[in-house]
């Protein structure tokens, strides 16, 4: 049955209350820009073709109840009570992702909480959890997009991107930046969305894979490393330093030609991490300008570089995702990087669509003969953002 099936199914055992339909929105992978939001630089991610549904249906007392087919119970909250400081601490986690959503939108919108119409939501998704495709955008995106139109606030994707942003940093307390929920409410089919993280300008970029006979394959390792989380915070803070001691307000300021300075200002570990974020922001102009000008086909020394300039300065990749990459390269892709925070997580490799198996089963057996275990392995295709579906 369809993740969207079974998002109505879940409500009608819920309450025999008429639907008032039904929303979704996707998971996205990132083709290039990687810890470089958190900089105020550039990220080109897109939408892809797993998504999370929300069936929901109207309430008379003023309750927001939330099920999902991940939670043994549904968990309710008045509506009145999402006024103030998000009451955290009442809710199991998963929760606080829609609850954070419908209270970060009242916010936003201005919206009399006691007037709102009570709502019961049901929520079923087919994007993986954690294999760096971001579901916690995919059920940010659905819930704003529901509850959006169900109280007609008129917020614009823009907006409930923000507001997605707000109930993941301050509802479940992750500090994440904005280009997931950007990739997921404002996607478009066969397209990526450069994304300028400063000024949230969002340009659509034909990505014309299908046309050029290219996929794009994730290798999910399945690995987190225990010091994923202290060592993002170690990057994020070099980052900052960096950008402190070249005087300037984020790293998306420099540029190559500041980077001789750099080097003379601060110690060698912090350049290499500025180095990073600086190479990084420009490969994905890079990148935009030879989807533009050449094609899809172009751009794997770009993915290439990014790994790399991840591997050797920025020190976030581990054995699982070079072998990965060195695997794909091997098998005929023409592209291979590793996405995400580090310290584990997916690779994405860009494919002729005749070599998909080829790589598939390369990456397979170079994981066996390393001792690591058997990666998950999947192609996305670029899809639309979040929007209403019945
Ligand atoms: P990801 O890389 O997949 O975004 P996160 O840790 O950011 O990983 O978000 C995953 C969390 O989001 C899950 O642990 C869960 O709390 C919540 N979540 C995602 N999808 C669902 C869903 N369909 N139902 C309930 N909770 C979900
Ligand atoms: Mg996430």
């Amino acid at each position: 049955m369809s993740a969207a099936l079974v998002a109505r199914a879940l409500l009608s055992g819920l309450t025999t209350t008429e639907p008032l339909g039904s929303w979704s929105a996707p998971g996205r992978a990132n083709l290039i820009g990687e810890h470089t939001d958190y900089n105020d630089g550039f990220v080109l991610p897109f939408a892809i073709d797993r998504r999370t549904h929300v069936a929901l249906a109207p309430r008379a007392d003023g309750v927001i109840r939330v099920a999902s087919t991940f939670a043994a119970e549904p968990v309710q909250l008045p509506l009145a009570s999402l006024t103030g400081p998000f009451p955290t601490d009442e809710v199991p986690e998963w929760a606080a992702y829609p609850l954070g959503v419908a209270w970060a939108l009242i916010a936003a919108s201005g919206a009399d909480a006691a007037s709102l119409t009570g709502v019961d939501i049901a929520i079923a998704s087919d994007v993986p959890v954690g294999a760096g495709l971001s579901s916690s955008a995919a059920i940010e995106g659905a819930t704003a997009a529901a509850l959006n139109d169900t109280w007609g606030l008129g917020l614009d994707p823009v907006a409930l991107a923000q507001v997605g942003r707000t109930a993941e940093n301050d509802a479940v307390g992750a500090p994440t930046g904005i280009m997931d929920q950007m990739a997921s409410m404002l996607g478009r089919a066969d397209a990526a969305i450069f994304l300028d993280c400063r000024s949230l300008d969002a340009t659509v970029i034909d990505l014309g894979f299908a046309e050029a006979g290219l996929e794009l394959l994730v290798i999910d390792s399945g690995v987190q490393h225990a010091h994923s989380t202290g060592g993002y915070r170690e990057r994020r803070e070099a980052c900052d330093r960096g950008a402190q001691l070249m005087g300037v307000a984020a790293l998306r300021d420099l540029s190559a030609e500041d980077l001789p300075r750099a080097r003379g200002v601060m110690d060698d570990v912090t350049f290499r991490r500025v180095r990073h974020v600086v190479t990084e922001d420009q490969r994905v102009l890079d990148t935009v300008q030879t989807l533009r000008e050449q094609g899809p086909a172009a751009i794997g020394d770009l993915l290439l570089a990014s790994h790399a300039s991840m591997r050797d300065d920025f020190e976030i990749s581990v054995p699982e995702l070079d072998t990965a990459v060195e695997a794909a390269m091997g098998a005929g892709a023409i592209g291979a990087r590793m996405t995400g925070g580090g310290f584990g997580g997916a690779a994405i490799a860009l494919v002729p669509h005749d070599r998909v198996e080829t790589v598939k089963d390369a990456a397979t057996a170079a994981f066996a003969a390393s001792g690591f275990r058997a990666p998950t392995l999947f192609t996305v295709t670029p899809s639309e953002g979040a929007g209403r579906d019945a």
